[in-house]
């Protein structure tokens, strides 16, 4: 019979554009924990809460709606990110009902007993203050040369772009000083996997240690 367990670890793994956050999570997944997205959570929530809809729609404009109803994630960034205030008024009315759905989703995988260890990926977790749902938070550091050149590859973004969303984060040197575990990703990808899984074997023997008590 297959195992249970009974009192997962609920860790997040957080880090700064481009610090390789994702690519740590894939990793985990592949070793069977449960992986939680937070960013794909608030555009779930944008979808099916039609009444959070209707206050981003007061609050930016009905166009950011197709007609069909769904999200038009190019226009709703178009009114959100142009300056802070409405960055700030879309993170007030989206990260609640985000976090929310996070947690309803950690209680089902928890209850369904499957996973030794569920994770939260959130680049987000220490600017919207929610580190402390957490057993632990994993934090992904890469120099930012290296991050930047990643980036731009990925999202075709240039290096302007890639220095205004860099602005809009807490430095990573902070979320390095605040963390349980860092990992450091300066190295190829193997090496990356590699330490990855020394803090995954780390974390599964916690979760032993824990199961006793
Ligand atoms: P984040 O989720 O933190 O923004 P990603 O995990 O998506 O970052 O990594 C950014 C990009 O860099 C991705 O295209 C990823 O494949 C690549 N990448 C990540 N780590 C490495 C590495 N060690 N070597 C080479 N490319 C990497």
């Amino acid at each position: 019979m297959a195992q249970r367990y009974k009192n997962p670890l609920i860790v997040a793994v957080t880090g700064g554009i481009g610090s390789g956050q994702s690519t740590v999570c894939s990793f985990l997944k592949e070793w069977r924990c449960k992986v939680i997205n937070a960013d794909n959570k608030a555009k779930e929530v944008i979808q099916h809460d039609r009444k959070l809809q209707n206050e981003l729609k007061s609050a930016f404009d009905r166009s950011i709606f197709r007609k069909d109803r769904t999200l038009d994630t190019k226009r709703l960034a178009e009114f959100a990110f142009k300056d802070e205030i409405s960055t700030q008024k879309l993170n007030q009315l989206v990260h609640p009902r985000m976090v929310e759905s996070l947690v309803e989703e950690m209680e089902q995988a928890r209850f369904s007993g499957k996973y030794p260890i569920i994770v939260i990926d959130a680049a987000l977790i220490y600017e919207i203050s929610i580190e402390n749902m957490f057993d632990a938070v994993i934090v992904v550091d890469a120099p930012v040369r290296l991050r930047e050149r990643r980036v731009m590859e990925r999202d075709k973004m240039t290096r302007n772009e890639f220095r205004s969303r860099l602005d809009k984060q807490i430095p990573l040197d902070d979320k390095v000083s605040w963390a349980d575990y860092v990992i450091k990703n300066d190295g190829t990808i193997d090496n990356l996997k590699q330490k990855t899984r020394t803090i995954f074997n780390l974390l599964m023997q916690d979760h032993k240690t824990l199961a006793k008590n």
